[in-house]
């Protein structure tokens, strides 16, 4: 009889030709539980989404009472659903004011999908800017988008009137004209091995979108949601977005995204021609349940209040001749090695030792730290004495 792990290799799509294969069966706050027992500290959250911990209490309770009342009724849009409803709702009360009408869908890409067609139909601009290493999806708009011309090469021809600046330059703002519809931004870029915005870059930025008509859509969906130490990342800039995408940590393990805006400009989606973007599953309402009780959740552990600390203990720890540097806000973290064959072998290291972590689409040297919101000051201290032990090793 083949095992799991070879039926996986034969009939389960393939993303890489080396892919870990490890087989887990049970996951619960920060951990993972292999076939052979094995535990493991999730320090990825897989990728950014289980901010709450796996199988919050609160979701999967939520999850069950939503799954018994009904699943599926009626594609997104038509039926007046309480889940949908509620969650925007309680989305609308956390959000500034011009962010107050949520438009929900299944992932992140296609948040970024929904997101640009909103931008070309309320600006009736065709131009988009993006940024250098972006990361915004692997769908065909999202990644026209992605600001790394290795992963976009082979499905050329993607959508024309994309222009890239550079992440945190200044000067590069000046691209940005009357003739671009929307510049799509990550608040903390992620795959480019977590880089950080300058406060004046985002004033900036902020500042000539709104003096050029041209809509601001940042992509929260690897930063939201707590990560970074504020529920949002922009809430560290004191600006606000005029579309607002999320995704990942936002259904607590269950798959759901959302491009948020205001209602007026989310109304263009819905005249001329009517039905400008649909969904048959999008705001699916067991995980709008989920993602309600995650908020919720969030909210009455005070589960962001700690972030920002444990950020600070994790830099604090890592220290060692070997570590380039410690990138990051809150626990959203880049830990920088010489090149991706160390990265590599200190990653497999942790693993063999059942501390899980990976690196970046767009930064293979370093190592991402990316856990459960939950974690502890002692269970950081765990991980850092086992990378500290397989950087000695391997580096
Ligand atoms: N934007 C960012 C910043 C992301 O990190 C990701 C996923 N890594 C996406 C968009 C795409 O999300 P999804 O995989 O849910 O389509």
């Amino acid at each position: 009889m083949l095992t799991q792990r070879q039926l996986f290799l034969q009939h389960n799509a393939q993303t890489t030709l080396e892919p870990l294969l490890l087989e887990f069966v049970k996951a619960s706050g920060i951990y993972l539980y292999d076939a052979e027992g094995k535990k493991y500290m999730d320090l990825i959250a897989g990728i950014g989404v289980s901010n709450v911990g796996h199988c919050h209490p609160a979701v999967v309770e939520a999850v069950k009472k939503q799954a018994e009342l009904y699943m599926h009724i009626m594609v997104y849009g038509e039926f007046v659903q309480s889940p949908q409803v509620d969650f925007a709702k309680a989305l609308a009360d956390i959000l500034p004011p011009n962010l107050n009408c949520t438009y929900f869908v299944n992932s992140g890409s296609e948040a970024v999908e929904g997101a640009m067609k909103l931008a070309k139909r309320y600006t009736e601009r065709t131009e988009f800017i993006a940024c250098n290493h972006s990361y915004h999806g692997s769908t065909q708009g999202a990644l026209s988008l992605m600001g790394n011309e290795e992963f976009k090469r082979a499905y050329r021809p993607l959508l024309p009137h994309v222009h890239f600046i550079k992440f945190n330059k200044l000067s590069d703002l000046e691209k940005i004209t009357t003739k671009t519809a929307a510049v799509f931004i990550e608040t903390v870029q992620g795959e480019a091995g977590i880089r950080i915005g300058d406060p004046e870059y985002f004033k900036a930025l902020r500042a000539r979108c709104t003096e050029t008509g041209t809509l601001l859509v940042l992509d929260e969906i690897q930063c939201g949601f707590g990560r970074t130490g504020k529920m949002f990342g922009f809430e560290h800039y004191d600006i606000t977005p005029d579309i607002l995408m999320v995704a990942k940590g936002i259904g607590g393990g269950m798959p759901i995204g959302a491009f948020i805006s205001s209602t007026e400009i989310m109304l263009s989606l819905a005249t001329n021609p009517i039905l400008g973007h649909i969904t048959t599953f999008g705001g699916h309402p067991v995980s709008c349940a989920a993602g309600l009780a995650t908020l919720r959740t969030i909210v009455k552990e005070n589960i962001v209040k700690g972030v920002t600390e444990k950020g600070e203990l994790f830099k604090k720890l890592l220290v060692h001749p070997k570590i380039h540097a410690v990138r990051g806000k809150g626990l959203m973290l880049a830990v920088e090695f010489d090149s991706f064959e160390t990265n590599k072998k200190i990653i497999d290291g942790c693993i063999v030792d059942g501390f899980i972590s990976d690196w970046f689409l767009h930064c293979s040297n370093s190592m991402r730290l990316a856990p459960p919101l939950i974690i502890t000051a002692g269970e950081i201290e765990e991980a850092c004495k086992v990378i500290l032990k397989n950087v000695d090793k391997f580096a």
